[in-house]
């Protein structure tokens, strides 16, 4: 497998071309954006930690039967990956009220959603990810009733592995956000798993593990996913 040319330059990551039509390699950049990308900083080891953490996290969910993406660790700071066509939605599951939640609904930080909610967004910077439902996603042509209804299985079902994952690390999996594609017509888990795009407190003091670190200038962010990953047993070096 060679890498080519590069397809595209996101916020955190870049995605290039394979000698493969079927897979890209993607690179791990340390740029952490916040606020629909209105906030970038460079992080020290941010693109290593993710890129490992990542893979980690995309094993245990194929070992679970999960549909997924990653193929295999190429580098610190690249993996190669099935080239999906990616749905434009972000599907995000809440154990916990936190973030945007609280912020539209005035629900107290950390109470417990039982059943654990799912959410549909918009993936558009400019608009600023906004919010949509079922029927925008059906009425667009985003996806299928079927892909959605797979996609809403899929992301309960890393909800059911993950809790349990991160409660052996004596973590709370309060949130979560995940991006799916196409493969041949199947629905894969695409994207990354990672403290970028989830949020994790631990069990006993409720502190934060994940990049509420970075949007809210606690400090200690790239420290802090190399705590979650040295709990869960994922090598770093
Ligand atoms: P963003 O686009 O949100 O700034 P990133 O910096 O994470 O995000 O860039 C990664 C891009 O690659 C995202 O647009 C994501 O949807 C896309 N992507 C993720 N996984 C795959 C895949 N397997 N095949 C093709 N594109 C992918
Ligand atoms: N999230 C993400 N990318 C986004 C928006 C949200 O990864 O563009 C993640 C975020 O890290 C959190 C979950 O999705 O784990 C829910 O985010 P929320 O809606 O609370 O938004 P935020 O507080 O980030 O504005």
């Amino acid at each position: 497998m060679e890498k080519r040319d590069l397809l595209y330059t996101g916020k955190a990551k870049s995605v290039y071309t394979t000698d493969d039509a079927d897979h890209v390699v993607i690179l791990y950049r340390n740029d952490t954006s916040a606020f629909d990308g209105k906030r970038i900083e460079q992080l020290e080891r941010k693109g290593m930690v993710n890129n490992k953490f990542n893979a980690f996290i995309m094993d245990k969910l194929g070992a679970a039967g999960i549909p997924v993406h990653h193929e295999k660790l190429l580098s610190d700071t690249e993996s190669l990956v099935k080239k999906l066509t990616m749905i434009p939605v972000e599907c995000v599951v809440r154990n916990f009220a936190a973030g945007s939640l609280v912020r539209r609904l005035g629900v107290e930080e950390g109470r417990e959603l039982n059943p654990p909610t799912f959410e549909l967004f918009l993936k558009n910077d400019a608009l600023g990810d906004p919010m949509v439902n079922e029927y925008h996603v059906r009425s667009f042509g985003w996806a299928t009733d079927a892909q959605l209804a797979r996609m809403k299985e899929l992301s309960f079902k890393v909800n059911d592995v993950l809790k349990q994952l991160f409660d052996a690390g004596n973590m709370l999996l309060v949130d979560f956000k995940l991006e799916f594609g196409l493969f041949h017509g199947e629905i894969v888990l695409g994207d990354e798993f990672s403290p970028d795009g989830c949020r994790l407190w631990d069990k006993d003091t409720r502190n934060k593990l994940d990049k509420d670190r970075f949007r809210q200038g606690l400090g200690g962010v790239v420290e802090a996913y190399e705590e979650v990953s040295h709990r869960l047993g994922v090598k770093l070096d």
